[in-house]
């Protein structure tokens, strides 16, 4: 007999099977030797009381055995010689669209303008080391796209666009821990994902699709309002429908569909900061207790939204236990995020603290002024334009004027511009910093003076909203790291509802983040899994 089961226990039980497991015989008058096993659905830490608790949602098997697999692993056949479409970027949504792609008996051509995970390791550790960023294999760009190095936190709230658990049991099929399928807040961590991610490329492989790296598409092949295939830095052309599943650093995607007129939109985004504390203060906050975690717990995270002056400032993508990282895509811009380890184990607790700015808002942020030899405005000049607050690359250009500021202030190296977080709240330059997990080293600069005053404002307010809610949370122990701009795409690519494709140009189905239609490992994947299905189902592939 299975017996669904709640319970709640002490962080101490759950970290010990037998010990939870007589637990559960006693609270449920069970037999222990007629409880042969149980296998949790859900598990989530109840930090609001004092002592911590666990809750679990667990299936108990009573005389009867436990299945040995968590997950029925999909079986994918060969595709060789198939119908073959183009998939362009392997980052989650890649990824995911290539295998879907395989699933349906669609080989998948799949352009990388990255490295190799592997090989892409070593160019984000020169970040530190030459203080230069190699622009095609970065944070951002390479094998595994944005999410590679991160913290792989996989929650999602877009649910309603597809098949989670299905997501993160192909993640299971392909290496990673099968404690993923029951937490409540799942994360894999930088060091286990490129294992993850090389076992999906070899799955691809070994399916016959193919996989071009340190391949740059530069251009759409058309017929009339068709795609037909890509064109790329190498001269050579690629035929199929096209996924274009490049992500939210793009920016050369973007200016070339602006420049082939083929409609983008302008889209809202969010950007700020990235904020360090020491994680024992953080643990200490969350788990009421000045001695911090203790030994069952893990590295505590946190999650603050406040509405400033009708916009809202919160969290996002928080790392505990984790550093900061230097996640540029080329020259001039100091940009950074955040990732940890599996472990969670650094000294640090970081989070991005970001502003939301509004289509609407572009305008006023226009206002406060805008480098002229930036990338985007540069581009709209050889265009014969001007930047408006109503182009669609106008928060593109914003970022990057952020980013490049940020380049200026930081010393024109990776260096990144800091500031203690009471000092900015208050105004004043940080006389010191404390030390940080940024390893390229931060420089103290006046960020309240220099960011944009519809970011810094708010931030300010923000933070006094949170250090009111959470005791000890606005300190000058923790230090503020600029700038955070990639929080998700600044443009959209447009996409019919039903058939996922672009309205105008048929056969191109943006895909993704870079598409603004995903933020997230999970929601990305999930994306390019809806793509790839819509594209078989309409699309006439090549043989
Ligand atoms: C440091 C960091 C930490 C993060 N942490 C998390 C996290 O913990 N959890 C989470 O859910 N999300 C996290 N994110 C965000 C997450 O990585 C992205 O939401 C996700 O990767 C988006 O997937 P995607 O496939 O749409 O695009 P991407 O992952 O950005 O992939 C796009 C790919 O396209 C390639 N490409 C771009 N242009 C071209 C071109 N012209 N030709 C050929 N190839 C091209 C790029 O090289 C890249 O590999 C993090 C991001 C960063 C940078």
């Amino acid at each position: 007999m299975i017996k669904n089961i709640k319970i709640r226990v002490r962080p101490e039980v759950w970290c010990d099977a037998q010990k939870l497991e007589s637990e559960l015989a006693q609270q449920n008058a069970i037999s222990p030797k007629s409880l042969r096993g149980y296998r949790i659905l859900h598990s989530s830490i109840d930090a609001r009381q004092r002592q911590v608790m666990i809750q679990l949602d667990l299936d108990v098997y009573i005389n009867e055995e436990p299945p040995q697999t968590l997950f029925e692993p999909k079986e994918y056949r060969e595709v060789k010689g198939d119908r073959q479409a183009v998939v362009v970027g392997l980052g989650p949504g890649g990824l995911f669209a290539a295998l879907k792609l395989i699933e349906l008996g669609i080989r998948p051509i799949v352009i990388e303008r990255g490295r190799n995970v592997s090989d892409r390791r070593r160019d984000v550790a020169q970040i530190t080391r030459r203080q230069e960023v190699d622009p095609e294999s970065n944070f951002c760009f390479g094998e595994g796209g944005a999410g590679a190095f991160s913290d792989g936190k996989l929650f999602t709230r877009s649910k309603k666009r597809g098949n989670v658990s299905g997501v993160l049991e192909r993640l299971c099929q392909f290496g990673a821990d099968t404690g993923i399928l029951d937490a409540a807040h799942p994360h894999i961590g930088t060091d286990r994902l490129p294992a993850v991610i090389a076992n999906i490329r070899n799955e691809i492989l070994r399916c016959g699709g193919e996989i071009h790296y340190e391949t740059v598409v530069n251009r759409l092949l058309l017929k009339g309002s068709q795609v037909v295939g890509v064109g790329t830095n190498r001269g050579e052309e690629f035929l199929g429908p096209v996924i274009l599943a490049t992500g939210h650093s793009a920016r050369d995607v973007y200016r070339m569909l602006y420049s082939e007129h083929i409609p983008i939109e302008k889209k809202g985004l969010a950007m700020g900061v990235r904020l360090e504390h020491p994680q024992q203060l953080i643990d200490q906050i969350q788990y009421h207790n000045k001695a911090g975690r203790g030994p069952y717990l893990p590295a505590a995270a946190y999650s603050f939204v406040a509405q400033c002056n009708q916009r809202g400032v919160y969290s996002f993508c928080m790392c505990p236990g984790g550093v900061v990282v230097p996640s540029a895509t080329g020259p001039q811009q100091v940009v950074v995020n955040g990732m940890s380890a599996s472990a969670r184990a650094s000294r640090w607790a970081n989070a991005a603290m970001v502003v939301e700015i509004r289509p609407e808002d572009m305008g006023e942020l226009l206002s406060e002024g805008i480098c002229e030899e930036l990338p985007t405005c540069t581009f709209l000049d050889a265009m014969g334009e001007t930047l408006t607050a109503d182009s669609p690359l106008v928060a593109m250009a914003l970022q990057e004027n952020i980013e490049r500021n940020s380049w200026l202030n930081g010393g024109q190296k990776q260096v990144a511009p800091a500031q203690r977080m009471l000092d900015f709240v208050k105004g004043r330059l940080s006389a010191d910093l404390p030390a940080t997990s940024y390893t390229p080293g931060v420089l103290a600069s006046p960020l309240h003076f220099w960011l944009p005053r519809f970011i810094s404002t708010r931030l300010r307010s923000g933070f006094d909203v949170f250090g009111h809610s959470a005791h000890g949370f606005l300190t000058n122990d923790a230090v503020l790291i600029a700038a955070e701009t990639r929080t998700s795409s600044p443009v959209r690519i447009p996409r019919d509802r039903d058939s996922l494709c672009h309205p105008v140009i048929a056969g191109l189905y943006p895909c993704g983040e870079g598409a603004g239609f995903a933020g997230g490992i999970v929601s990305a994947a999930m994306d390019g899994e809806r793509c790839a299905e819509a594209l078989a189902s309409q699309c006439s592939c090549r043989e």
